[in-house]
């Protein structure tokens, strides 16, 4: 059924789980993506300055397939190139190489740069030393002409509240750890804004998966619906069609990290209210990290 709806109708949409795309190739739809619904978005920022809730550590959910990664190891995959054989064994620099000029979804054809992530600083090449990954979904507008994710309000926001967890996007990790990284699924970003496709998520996750490979963080919070399907796809039997907030407030598993669900900063912009639910979550991903420190 064809939809008219505008960016902000399918971004509020999107956080309430209503599907609005499908796992079978169709035609392109309205704009949607929570990133870049941010250009529109006059909300003003303003950091959490709430303390870190008490400690409590949460079991980490076992691991068991589902049928959302069968879907996506079976939907359907136009591509311009393939990936490079042994992803599994590329070193940081050859990783980054080969996302910035990766032709193997159509996104390819509609970015202004591709966004591989950023976070503590390391020499050119070196995998940064981190704690943490962030991994938020797909570049929106600003990140596809910077080359960075999460500039904009949804960045602001993101690091006002990392700013007060202690943390920075930019500062190296001290003696006791606490370097960031932050990416998403998707390395490039869909046109117009409209949410990533199964196939083009499917095509894009090994670059995550390396990067996760590499990087060892110690903790992963996964921000927004499409980079927790992506991320517990293996894990959570019927994820896509569980509501995020259910997801929340326990620890999951990705390659053997703790991964802690979070709403994305851009719906949190859109949803003021909801920051106290992010702090809350960030304070589970600390409480787990000290936990295992
Ligand atoms: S979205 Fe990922 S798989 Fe698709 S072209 Fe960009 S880097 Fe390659």
């Amino acid at each position: 059924m064809a939809l008219n709806l505008d960016t902000r109708q399918r971004a509020m949409l999107a956080e309430m789980h209503v599907r609005v795309w499908s796992p079978v190739m169709a035609p392109e739809p309205a704009p949607v993506l929570e990133t870049a619904a941010l250009a529109h978005e006059p909300t003003p920022v303003h950091a959490p300055v709430a303390s870190p809730a008490p400690h409590v550590l949460v079991p980490v959910v076992p691991a068991a397939p589902t049928a959302h990664a069968a879907a996506l190891a079976a939907a359907p995959v136009r591509h311009e190139t393939q990936r490079p054989e042994g992803l599994d064994q590329m070193d940081w620099a050859g990783l980054q190489a080969t996302v910035a000029s990766c032709q193997a979804c159509t996104l390819c054809s509609t970015r202004h740069h591709t966004v591989f992530g950023v976070g503590a600083p390391a020499p050119q090449g070196q995998v940064p030393q981190v704690d943490w990954l962030l991994v938020g979904e797909a570049p929106g507008e600003n990140e596809d002409l910077q080359g960075q994710p999460f500039v904009g309000q949804a960045g602001q926001l993101l690091d006002n509240m990392l700013r007060a967890c202690g943390l920075s996007r930019a500062a190296e990790a001290g003696p006791e750890g606490g370097g960031i990284y932050i990416t998403n699924v998707l390395k490039c970003r869909p046109p117009g804004n409209r949410n990533p496709k199964p196939e083009e998520l499917a095509q894009c996750e090994p670059y995550l998966q390396r990067q996760v490979a590499l990087l060892k963080p110690k903790i992963i919070v996964a921000m927004g619906r499409f980079a927790v399907q992506s991320l517990l796809q293996h894990s959570v039997p019927g994820v896509d069609n569980t509501p995020l907030g259910k997801l929340r407030g326990q620890v999951h598993s990705y390659q053997g990290v703790p991964v802690v669900v979070t709403y994305h900063p851009a719906y949190v912009l859109r949803n003021l209210p909801e920051k106290a639910k992010v702090w809350a979550d960030l304070c589970l991903a600390m409480a787990q990290l000290q936990g295992r420190g």
